[in-house]
């Protein structure tokens, strides 16, 4: 399978986890994307306040290349609740198949954790103490969703979505 094959056979499945989860684990798994779109907002919004809109204007999105392995099953899942069309584009090659011109095509709160917790030096540089171990205390946050909701679907949706959609869901399953 391509990348595009991969990418609609996992979006397909993620549809079907979201659907058989029954009564109070679909509700769990309904909180569960909600934290963690919510966490990933968070984390923006103290990047942003240290002027990160800036620093990334000037640097162009250095760490925007190459991205496609950065959305995780649990990622693509939260864009599948929202009901929304995962964008991808994976001609444009070396530009992460997310990327546009104008930066990502994702708002924060659904943009892939591995991004969002991505801190470059130029921004590393600019974060007072206290905005630290506050996003330590996010990223611990949004693991922990992953774990849980992986545990409550029987997937490993911490995976990248390309490589979790090669997987025999079967196999994959008893590996939780
Ligand atoms: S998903 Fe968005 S933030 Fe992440 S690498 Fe791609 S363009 Fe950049």
């Amino acid at each position: 399978m391509d990348d595009r094959q991969l990418w609609d056979s996992g979006a397909v499945r993620l549809k079907g986890l979201l659907a058989d989860l029954p009564g109070e684990d679909g509700l769990k798994l309904t909180r569960l994307l909600t934290r963690y779109r919510k966490t990933k907002e968070a984390i923006a919004a103290v990047v942003e306040e240290v002027g990160a809109a800036f620093v990334c204007l000037e640097c162009a999105g250095q760490c925007c290349l190459n991205g496609k392995y950065r959305i995780n099953g649990f990622d693509a899942m939260a864009h599948v609740k929202a009901g929304m069309t995962l964008p991808a584009n994976f001609n444009q090659k070396p530009l992460c198949p997310y990327g546009t011109v104008a930066g990502c095509s994702m708002e924060p709160g659904l943009r892939p954790a591995d991004c969002i917790l991505f801190i470059c030096d130029a921004i590393d540089g600019k974060l007072p103490p206290q905005d630290r171990s506050l996003l330590t205390a996010h990223e611990q946050d949004l693991r922990e969703c992953i774990r849980k909701a992986s545990r409550l679907t029987g997937e490993q949706l911490g995976t990248p979505l390309l490589l979790w959609a090669g997987q025999d869901g079967e196999k994959n399953k008893s590996k939780v």
